[in-house]
C-alpha cells in the first residue's frame, strides 16, 4: 500500500527532525499534497493515524493543504489550471500538458511543544 509507505517516510522525517531539534511532542502536522499528486488523502489519514501512533506525533492533528494542479500547454503555451490528471488544456483542448505544479506531497510544516 503506497499511502502506507508515504507515512512511513513521513514518520522517519518528523523523527529526524525530533532529533536534530530536541522537541518532544508535535502537536500539528501540516501536510502539502497537490491535487495531482497520485495520493489518496483519506488512506493517507489512515496510514498517519498507524505510523505516528506510540510516536511523538503520536495523535497530532493533521492539516492538510490540497494546492491545485498548474500545467504548462505546449500547443497554445498559456499556463493553465488543472483539475486532474490525463484533463486536456482548458483553453484549447491539447493534451501536451506538462505539469508544473500541483503535484508535490510535502510536510510544510510542524508545530512542536
Ligand atoms: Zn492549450
Amino acid at each position: 500500500m503506497h499511502e502506507m509507505a508515504l507515512a512511513e517516510s513521513i514518520r522517519d522525517l518528523i523523527d529526524a527532525q525530533a532529533a536534530r531539534e530536541g522537541f518532544r511532542r508535535v502537536c500539528t502536522v501540516e501536510l502539502e499534497i497537490g491535487r495531482l499528486a497520485i495520493v489518496d488523502v483519506p488512506a493517507l489519514r489512515f496510514a498517519l493515524d498507524i505510523a505516528l501512533r506510540d510516536t511523538i506525533a503520536g495523535g497530532a492533528e493533521l492539516v492538510i493543504d490540497e494546492p491545485s494542479g498548474q500545467a504548462l500547454c505546449m500547443q497554445c503555451s498559456n499556463s493553465v489550471e488543472l483539475a486532474q490528471r490525463g484533463d486536456a488544456c482548458p483553453d484549447c483542448g491539447g493534451y501536451q500538458l506538462t505539469v508544473t505544479d500541483g503535484d508535490q506531497m510535502r510536510v510544510s510544516g510542524l508545530v512542536v511543544e
